[in-house]
C-alpha cells in the first residue's frame, strides 16, 4: 500500500465510520517508532506507522486509523480530542477504533554467545541452548542480553 492508497482508505474509513469528510492528507512515516499513527494539531494531517501493516494486518491498521481519525474529527469539531476526554473514548467505541497501536515488533537478532571459545551467533529465533552447541568448539552458548 503506498501513501496514495492509504489516502483512499483513510477518506472511505472517515465517510463510513464517522460520516464526515476526512479534507486533510494521511500519509505513512516510517520515523513512528512507538506509535502507530499520529495526529497532527497544527496540520490536520495524520501520519500512520507503516509497521502497522507490514507487521501486523489491514484490521490493525484500520483500527488504528479510525482511532487518529477521531482525534481529526472531535480535534475539528471543538474539542480537545485528548485521550482521556468522555467525547474521545465515547467516539472511540463507537466507532471501534483501536485504543493502543500494538507494539512494534522487535526485529534485532537474538545473539548468542559461546562460553567457551567467545563465538557470537545471531539468529532470528529462540534457540534451545541445551541442543544446540557452539559450532567450532561444541561449547555452552548463552544469550547474549541487553544492546549489543
Ligand atoms: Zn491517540
Ligand atoms: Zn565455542
Amino acid at each position: 500500500m503506498n501513501d496514495q492508497e492509504l489516502q483512499i482508505l483513510v477518506e472511505n474509513i472517515s465517510l463510513e465510520s464517522f460520516a464526515k469528510p476526512f479534507i486533510h492528507r494521511a500519509y505513512f512515516n516510517r520515523r513512528l517508532k512507538t506509535t502507530g499513527g499520529r495526529y497532527h494539531v497544527q496540520s490536520h494531517n495524520i501520519d500512520i506507522n507503516p509497521k502497522m501493516l507490514s507487521e501486523h494486518s489491514k484490521d490493525v491498521l484500520i483500527g488504528v486509523i479510525k482511532h487518529e481519525l477521531c482525534h481529526y474529527h472531535l480535534h475539528l469539531a471543538g474539542y480537545s480530542g485528548k485521550h482521556n476526554t468522555l467525547a474521545f473514548k465515547r467516539l472511540l467505541k463507537t466507532v471501534g477504533g483501536s485504543r493502543y497501536a500494538p507494539a512494534p515488533v522487535d526485529n534485532r537478532p537474538l545473539v548468542y554467545i559461546c562460553s567457551h571459545c567467545g563465538q557470537t551467533y545471531r539468529r532470528k529465533r529462540k534457540i534451545d541452548v541445551k541442543k544446540y552447541v557452539c559450532g567450532k568448539c561444541r561449547g555452552k552458548l548463552e544469550l547474549k542480553t541487553g544492546d549489543d
